[in-house]
């Protein structure tokens, strides 16, 4: 691990040699915009918003050997950070994917699943859809497995009526079923 650190920092020091730390981190470290993770602090392609998987995130699996030296890890870097034009990294999404990760405790709405446990992406599903006038309030937000997403609107387009709520919570239960069931 100390290893990939030093080389991350020299690399990102290099184009800034009279920057000090406290800069860079700034600069390339952001938190975790999926909100799976409270991390404050994850290597952050500022063009595209992308982030760096934290090794501690993948679970170890025993009896294989890291490589440290045959590593894509530099070819990676070159990539996040050979793009000249930077835009603002989106903290908004950030902050409302951690809020709502934290309002939620870690589970699926859905499901009632970690959002934590999956290699799925996540997305923000509105309760009251858009098209009905749904907004964008902490309230009206859940943040959901992409295939539960699917499965909710594939029962409940978001332009067909708006459900009840002994609907949705049976829907729920057909979601959590297809989860145990592994069919989802
Ligand atoms: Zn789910
Ligand atoms: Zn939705």
């Amino acid at each position: 691990m100390n290893y990939i650190w030093g080389r991350i920092y020299r690399y990102l020091r290099r184009p800034h040699p009279q920057k000090g730390w406290k800069w860079i981190k700034r600069q390339y470290f952001k938190p975790d915009k999926t909100g799976q993770s409270m991390d404050k602090w994850i290597l952050t392609d500022s063009v595209t918003g992308n982030q760096l998987k934290k090794m501690a995130w993948t679970p170890i699996v025993r009896h294989q050997q890291v490589k440290y030296n045959y590593s894509p890890f530099d070819a990676d870097l070159k990539e996040y950070f050979n793009k000249r034009d930077r835009n603002k990294f989106d903290l908004n999404n950030v902050a409302y994917r951690q809020k709502l990760a934290k309002k939620q405790k870690c589970v699926c709405p859905m499901c009632g699943m970690s959002i934590t446990d999956f290699e799925e992406g996540l997305e923000t599903h509105h309760i009251l859809p858009v098209v009905k006038g749904g907004t964008g309030t902490y309230k009206n937000l859940q943040l959901v497995h992409i295939s539960c997403h699917i499965e909710y609107h594939r029962v409940f387009p978001a332009k067909g009526d708006v459900p009840t709520p002994s609907e949705i919570a049976k829907c729920h239960k057909g979601i959590k079923g297809k989860r145990l069931a592994g069919t989802l």
